[in-house]
């Protein structure tokens, strides 16, 4: 598969999902795919037409019915954690095990250096798969502060034009109890042009947290972005209680809460009141089904029985956007993953059953997350944005959802770039 290397081709004969085109008739074909010619010029893509119709002479790659998906947006990741495996492996794979051996990790070794060389390392693994903007969150707490925030800035800035990074804070909401500590994440937060998240769970300090979170991002304008109800305790409703918060303060930012895994377990009248909660609020939800399998429903010597996912159909169906994203990568929440967002869908869709039918599913890789951050110009297939395409042979979700497609190529602006993975030696000297 040769992409012309010049500054105006045609790729042809190409299979796309209407979910992911930005164009009115989408979900219209029976199968959602369309077969079209796409023709790319000064690293835009310049036009998206029905396969055939588009200018003869242009040098041109004929796909074959292959299909091509735009650059992909991964809205909830971890990159301050990632790869530590080697160094601190979680002690029994459970929730629990997670917290305690990635906080000993973090005390005894994230420097910048050790920091900015795994995040380093995780962007290239993202940029590799097709991967074009990432939210992470940053563990903020002590003086880690000081160290995690200031390089992001520099990996954001020295990323522009590669992989848009956003980054959203991270500490349990009983820190809000101390208004210096919350005041230290909150400087941190507007300085870096991030935005305010914490970790939400029942508790006494919970309503008050949040209505000091709210208050400070009204204040400096900042959009929310929780951690929420990571459990299967059906007692644990933070979600219902941050809808309540967003309504009460009205606020007008963007809210996203991850997880929310506990809402699947609700009986469905608690579950109905929830989901219409969030709806009202503006809430996104944003589910992460690989940690989840990994961590929830985990006994020693018992089978699991519970998928861990949160209520995706339910609150798609209510109207809620919904999406599924990376979290951690090789770290004690998440001992696997590699930032491709193909694989995160490819298990969504066995997990949380993306099918039957696919409808409008594939909008996780891209739309839907791109939207959710504020950031409309990436994620889908449109006339005038960057030519920032994934090209597979797959020429059906069936083809494309059972194979890794390890041999996909990324174009970025209209040029492909090298896929070649990091070799996890690079990191050896770190974690070793
Ligand atoms: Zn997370």
């Amino acid at each position: 598969m040769h992409i012309p290397n010049v500054p105006r081709y045609a790729l042809l004969n190409a299979t796309v999902a209407h979910a992911l085109l930005d164009i009115a008739e989408a979900g219209s074909a029976a199968d959602g795919l369309a077969r079209v010619d796409v023709t790319v010029a000064d690293g835009r893509v310049a036009a998206i037409e029905p396969a055939g119709s588009s200018a003869a002479g242009l040098p041109s790659l004929d796909l074959d019915g292959g299909m091509i998906l735009p650059g992909f947006v991964d809205p909830h990741t971890h990159l301050d954690k990632g790869h530590i495996w080697n160094r601190r492996p979680n002690p029994d794979g459970t929730f629990m095990g997670a917290l305690t051996a990635t906080g000993q990790d973090r005390e005894a070794f994230w420097s910048a250096q050790d920091v900015r060389a795994r995040m380093q390392f995780a962007l290239r693994c993202a940029e590799a798969h097709g991967t074009v903007a990432i939210r992470t969150h940053l563990d903020s707490i002590g003086k880690q502060i000081g160290i995690s925030w200031p390089v992001f800035g520099e990996m954001r800035d020295a990323w522009k034009g590669r992989i848009t990074l956003q980054a959203s804070s991270l500490f349990g909401i009983d820190m809000t109890e101390d208004d210096a500590a919350l005041a230290d994440v909150v400087k941190a937060v507007v300085a870096y042009g991030g935005v305010l998240g914490a970790v939400t769970y029942m508790g006494p300090s919970l309503e008050r947290g949040l209505d000091k979170l709210f208050a400070a991002a009204a204040t400096h304008g900042l959009d929310l972005d929780f951690h929420v109800d990571e459990t299967n305790d059906p007692a644990a409703r933070s979600l219902e209680v941050i809808a309540d918060a967003a309504m009460r303060h009205r606020f007008e930012g963007r809210i996203l809460c991850g997880h929310c895994c506990s809402l699947s377990l609700q009986s469905p009248a608690d579950e109905a009141r929830i989901i219409a909660k969030v709806r009202d609020a503006g809430i996104a939800v944003v589910s992460l089904p690989l940690c989840n399998m990994y961590l929830q429903d985990r006994q020693a010597a018992r089978t699991p029985r519970w998928r861990g996912v949160t209520s995706l159909h339910e609150l798609a169906a209510a109207g809620v956007p919904v999406m599924v994203a990376s979290d951690n990568t090789r770290d004690p929440f998440y001992a696997y993953g590699d930032l491709d967002m193909l694989e995160v869908f490819r298990a969504a869709t066995r997990i949380a059953h993306f099918d039957h039918p696919t409808g409008a599913w594939p909008r996780v890789m891209g739309p839907t997350a791109a939207d959710v951050l504020g950031l409309p110009q990436h994620g889908r297939l449109k006339v005038g944005a960057a030519a920032d395409l994934v090209l597979v042979k797959a020429r059906s979700f069936n083809e494309l959802l059972s194979r890794p497609y390890a041999d996909r190529r990324v174009v970025r602006h209209g040029k492909a770039i090298d896929t070649t993975l990091p070799d996890y030696r690079e990191l050896d000297h770190l974690v070793g």
